[in-house]
This record gives structure tokens, sequence and C-alpha cells, in this order.
């Protein structure tokens, strides 16, 4: 984790789960025909699988427009940069991009820039007056407009939509799965947060909280199973306040009612979500989790710091106690669940004993992996307006640098328990070391490489695997009959 972690391509913190590997990668459909669009667009992700996901229901808004998704940006019509805001560098990271995009603008006549997302949201309009090159600026409740505001800007306006909405969930819009494997997919149940964690923008970029037409959701998961996906993961801010009521069916629809129907599609299909908020999480998603084999044992369960008095400065609203018996009841209703976390070293007037609540917490829940991240103050957040950003940046380093230490000394610990034990595995595609080994993922979201040897398997297959041999960060293995 740590050396991607230093890429700085992501350094944000806020309890979302997010691939690193993504980071600012150009997405495509595997199955897309050049030919087949007279213009082109091409589209760059950044920050949490959320803003991937959206990027998806971009592409297909923009596909219904005649344009197509390209990988060459050189090829492209139109370029777009999905934002992040979570952290300062997040947002330098938009910057830099913006500046090498400035000169494919120079050399391309008519070529368009736009930036999407949360950068996009908090600055708005500010954002044209600071990056010239920029034609659009598109908030995340409001990609239906960007084909008026694409019209616009080709007619030399500058065009910008950041109105966030009380109820827009974009459920109506099939996603364009850009880059995927064909295997697993990401499925958005919900958007914006009523939480207002202190150091969290969040709530100022994606709005309030609405959850999404339970039936729309069931039918997304039922069509990707159909097309030969295995796994869904059930993406939102904060999945445990999902909540819908079908009036139709006279229905109240929690989250854990939602699993169980997305469950129930097929016990071939998986079952993950994120992100949980220790809060919320309630023992009907765990019994529901418990229930059924093919919902993962895996939860993200962030818990920011291990200081009560810390925990109240970022309303976060529950204690250490309440975190903590939070871990034991997951451990007492899924003995086998994998648990991961968001850390946050060094936030406002942390104390030496503050972080030292932090790495007992950790030590207790005995995380397989977290994201970890030294604090940096948000423009706009509850933080900034009532606390100082008092603690020292080499004591912010020293503190995370702890922190990660230990957390790798968990994640071995953690992957050395599992070795003879054997696990069912569903095949993504070949590992990146080498097309000899399978990569693929056990239930508690542990990823695993194993030999292809002679067996007549392909991707999305499942097999049982037993783990012979660990890395911190992987589990190797052989295929077991
Ligand atoms: S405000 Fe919402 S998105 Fe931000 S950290 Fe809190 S729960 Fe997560």
């Amino acid at each position: 984790m740590q050396s991607k972690f230093l890429k700085g391509m992501l350094d944000f913190v806020s309890d979302k789960v997010q691939d690193e590997s993504r980071q600012g990668e150009a997405f495509a459909p595997f199955t897309h025909d050049p030919n087949q669009y007279k213009k082109h667009f091409y589209i760059e992700s950044y920050g949490c699988q959320m803003n991937f996901a959206d990027s998806e229901i971009v592409a297909s808004i923009l596909n219904k427009e005649g344009f197509g998704a390209t990988r060459n940006v050189d090829e492209a019509d139109l370029i777009f940069i999905n934002t992040c805001s979570i952290r300062e560098k997040a947002e330098q990271t938009v910057r830099k991009r913006l500046t090498e995009f400035r000169k494919l603008k120079e050399q391309k006549k008519g070529m368009l820039v736009g930036v999407l997302g949360c950068m996009a949201e908090r600055l708005k309009a500010k954002f044209l007056e600071e990056e010239r090159l920029v034609d659009i600026v598109v908030g995340p409740d409001a990609y239906r407009s960007l084909p008026a505001l694409v019209n616009d800007a080709e007619e030399g306006q500058k065009a910008v939509n950041v109105l966030l909405s009380r109820d827009e969930t974009y459920a109506d819009i099939a996603p364009v799965r850009l880059d995927s494997n064909g295997v697993t997919a990401f499925v958005s149940i919900m958007r914006g947060c009523n939480n207002m964690c202190s150091f969290c923008v969040v709530p100022f970029t994606r709005g309030r909280e609405r959850s999404r037409d339970a039936a729309s959701i069931v039918a997304e998961c039922r069509d990707l199973f159909a097309k030969g996906y295995k796994e869904v993961t059930l993406l939102g801010q904060n999945v445990d306040s999902y909540y819908f009521v079908d009036e139709q069916n006279d229905e109240t629809i929690t989250f854990g009612k939602l699993l169980e129907k997305v469950a129930m599609i097929s016990p071939l299909l998986r079952v993950r979500f994120s992100t949980s908020h220790p809060k919320d999480i309630t023992d009907e998603v765990l019994h529901t989790m418990a229930k059924y084999e093919n919902i993962c044992n895996y939860i993200h369960l962030p818990v920011q710091s291990g200081s009560t008095r810390i925990l109240q400065l970022m309303n976060r609203t529950y204690t250490r106690e309440w975190y903590k018996k939070k871990v034991a009841t997951i451990r007492q209703i899924i003995p086998d669940c994998g648990i991961s976390s968001d850390v946050i070293a060094g936030f406002c007037t942390e104390t030496e004993e503050d972080h030292q609540d932090t790495l007992s917490i950790m030590e207790y829940s005995r995380y397989d992996m977290s994201y970890m991240f030294f604090y940096s103050e948000r423009p706009g957040t509850l933080a900034q307006k009532r606390y100082t950003d008092d603690i020292p940046a080499d004591i912010k380093k020293k503190r995370l640098n702890e922190i990660v230490n230990l957390q790798n000394r968990l994640s071995l610990e953690s992957n050395q328990k599992d070795i003879g034990k054997t696990f069912k595995v569903l095949i993504e595609g070949n590992s990146k070391r080498s097309e000899a080994d399978w990569m693929g993922r056990n239930s508690q979201n542990k990823v695993i490489v194993f030999a292809k040897e002679n067996h007549p398997l392909q991707k999305g297959d499942y097999v049982n695997v037993t783990v012979t041999d660990c890395t911190q960060a992987t589990l190797l293995g052989k295929i077991t009959q």
C-alpha cells in the first residue's frame, strides 16, 4: 500500500474506498468501435469509486450525444477530468494535468476541456478564472445537462452547471462500463452524505443524501449478471443509511433488505458494498451477510481516529468504545469477516496520547488493510472554520509513518494466518506479474495470485485455492480441486 501512497496521486482522506491503481487512468469501453462515432471524448478520473462510477454515467450520456470514448487523448475532441477535492494534493494533481492539456488544446483547434466532480463543485465558476483553458465546469449532480453545456462551449461560450440536487440519482441512466475486466462492476445505490464530519468536503461537493430506487439497482445488477459479471460492489458515501420507500409495493427498503434482494439474484453473483459508517451499520446487515454465502465477508469501516476526544472534534458521532463494540459484534456474527479502515494522523489538537489511542484501536481491530493519511485542511469545512490546523508537518508525518508501519505488520500477520487455508476465489484476470498466473480475490477481499497450471479455467470462474505463502499485500496459492 505505502508505495502507491507515495505516488501522491491519491493522498486523500474520506471514508471511501478507492482503487489506487486506477488513479488518472483514461477510460474507454473495451467493446468500443472507434468508427461508430464522429466525435470522441477522453475522460480521466481521480478520487474514489463514486467518481469512477460517475465517469461511466457521463460516458453513457455522451455516447447518446454521438461522442465515442477514446483512451488516446490526441484523438479527443473533448477532454474531461473527473476531479477529487478531498485533499489539497488531489487538487494540485488536477491543476498539473490541466497544464499538460494546455499544449494539446493549443495544437488542436476546437478541442474542448471540461472539469467534473468535487473540485468543479467546490470552485464552481471560479475554476474558469483560475484555469483559462477550461471551457466546461460541471458538478456531480448536473451531468444530465452535459449535452447542452457542450453545445454552448462548441459555440464559444464558457459553460457551467454546479447545481446540487436533492433527488438526482441517475437511476435511469445505464452506465457505460469503462475499462472493465468484465467480471466485477460498481453500482451506485445512493448519492450525497448527511453526515458532517468536520474535516470532509463531501457534503458540500456532493450534497444531501438520497437513495436510488431499489428496483433500478436490482435491475442493473441482474443485467450485469446476465452479461457475465460475477461481482457487484454497491457504492455510497454511507451505504448503511440507504433507505427507499417503494410506494408501488408498499415496501420500505433498508440497506439490509437491499443487500438481500441483490444476493437473491443468483448465488453465483458475489455482492460487496462500500462504504459503511460505524454509527449506522446494523445487526440486520450483519445477519444478512451471514445468511448469504455470496455476500462477501468484508467490511470497510473507517475509524479515522482512536481517540474519543478527537472523534468528537471530527464530528464522527461515535466514541472509541462504540467503535470497538461494533468490531466485536461484526466478529461475533461473522467470525472470518475481513475489516479495513481509514485513518487520519495529526488532526487539529491531536496529542501524543490521542495518537497512541489510534494505534491501539488499530491493534484491537486488526485491520487487513487501511487507507492512511495526515490531516489536510479543506476550505469551507467545519474544521477549517472552527479549529486551527496546529499539528506541525513533521509530527504529522512521524505519526503517519507509525500508523503505516503498524498497518503493514497487521496486514502481514493477517495474511500469514491464512497460510494453509483454502478459499473460494473469483478469477478476475491475469496477475500483473505473469500471464502464467491468475489473480482473484477471496470473500475477505484479499488479492490472491496462483498458477494457472493446466486447468480449463477462465476469468469469471470460481476456483478453490489453498494459500501456500504471502506478502504483506498479497496471498500466494495453489489450485485445490
Ligand atoms: S462527511 Fe460523509 S463522506 Fe465525508 S467522511 Fe463523513 S461520512 Fe464520509
